[in-house]
């Protein structure tokens, strides 16, 4: 018997295992490779929207447990994950340095936004009204902490590559058995693999394909996160990863033609010079209706728990659900009803 049966090991899954290795809990992990957004997210940690310069939800309460939580994970794993770029928002018009200036004033986004207007020196890039700069951001190498992670499990001999089947699994007062596992609890953190989930496909999870392009541009020389209308993310050796694309109809993970004219028509609106395309990859955000996460356990079964929905902004979003859903199942805790799954209830009765 061990104390938790995990499915699932992207952000969500790492996240939950980690509170679980954290407190001495004994569990096994179950993962295949349908779903592909925390192999290749671009991994920014941002806590501002930079749309509307608002503040992301909840990204106050989130941003100092997501640094600590790569950082012990830096130190665990021995591997660099968490890169402090700063993100340099291009600003298209005066109007929009003003807007900017306006917000940075504001009590709540003054951690989070420079009041100094920064010139472009780069002559690669058109940005001829400057940029602002958000601080407290950074990118997570997200592929080097999923392989590694699996790498880690793998040695401890916990973790099984495969795909879950959910006739396998029974319920009972104790706990839940699956094949030769008994767990006194399951945890699904599947991302949108939660269409396939039969506890949990009453919920609204919508899904958004995103795309992102790799690019080697070797005169550029940028070291920080440009944002336009797409992100431009170095990642060192002169590549750069641009993105993303934002697809609702389409739920699969191929890459396709369109998404890559997308981006290169929004790059080359200010970005001029030479590049060659790389790589091309694609996944699906596990985002909700309501843009908040899925976090709690199943309207009437016991032992049966979710950890999902976190859209487009796993990396800030994984150790705080995470951490709620644990003191939840082990002390009680109340997890943010923003974000708990309770808010559903009446859609599952319907079912
Ligand atoms: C193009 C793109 C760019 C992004 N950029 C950013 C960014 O810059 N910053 C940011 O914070 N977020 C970003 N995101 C969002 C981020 O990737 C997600 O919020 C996050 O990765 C979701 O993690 P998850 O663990 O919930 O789901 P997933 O990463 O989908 O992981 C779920 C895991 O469960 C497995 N699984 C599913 N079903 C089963 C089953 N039946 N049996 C066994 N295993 C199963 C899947 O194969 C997968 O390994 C981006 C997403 C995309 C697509």
């Amino acid at each position: 018997m061990v104390d938790y049966l995990i499915v699932g090991l992207g952000l969500a899954g790492i996240a939950f295992c980690e509170r679980l290795e954290e407190h001495g809990k004994t569990f096994i992990v179950i993962n295949d490779d349908s779903q592909t957004s925390s192999n290749i997210a671009g991994g920014l940690y941002n806590p501002v929207i930079l749309k509307r310069f608002n503040l992301a939800w909840k990204a106050h309460e989130q941003i100092g447990l997501a640094k600590n939580f790569y950082k012990s994970l830096e130190v665990k794993l021995g591997v660099t994950l968490d890169h402090k770029v700063p993100v340099l928002r291009i600003f298209a018009s005066v109007e929009e340095q003003n807007l900017w200036f306006e917000a940075a004033d504001k009590q709540k986004l003054q951690p989070y936004l420079s009041t100094k207007l920064l010139p472009n020196t780069n002559p690669c890039l058109n940005a001829q009204f400057g940029f602002g700069e958000v601080l407290n951001t950074g990118r997570v190498d997200t592929q080097k902490l999923v392989k590694t992670y699996s790498g880690y499990l793998t040695n401890k001999k916990v973790l099984f590559e495969e795909t879950f089947n959910f006739d396998d699994l029974k319920t009972g007062a104790k706990g839940v058995s699956y094949r030769t596992v008994n767990a006194k609890r399951i945890v699904f953190a599947t991302g949108f693999g939660l269409k396939k989930n039969k506890y949990f496909n009453y919920l609204p999870l919508n899904g958004t394909k995103g795309e992102l392009l790799t690019i080697k541009a070797p005169i550029l020389k940028e070291e920080r996160v440009i944002k336009s209308s797409v992100f431009i993310i170095p990642v060192g050796n002169d590549l750069y990863r641009i993105g993303a694309t934002y697809k609702w109809k389409d739920k699969n993970n191929e890459p396709t033609s369109e998404a890559r004219l997308e981006l290169l028509t929004k790059l080359e609106t200010f970005l001029n010079c030479d590049y060659k395309i790389v790589n091309h990859v694609a996944g699906i955000r596990p985002t909700v209706a309501d843009r908040r996460p899925l976090v709690g356990k199943h309207p009437v079964l016991d032992h049966i728990y979710l950890l999902n929905g976190f859209g487009s902004r796993g990396v800030m979003i994984a150790p705080y659900a995470s951490n709620q859903l644990y003191e939840y199942i082990e002390h009680g805790g109340q997890i943010d009803p923003e974000m708990d799954i309770a808010r559903y209830e009446k859609a599952y009765i319907k079912v």
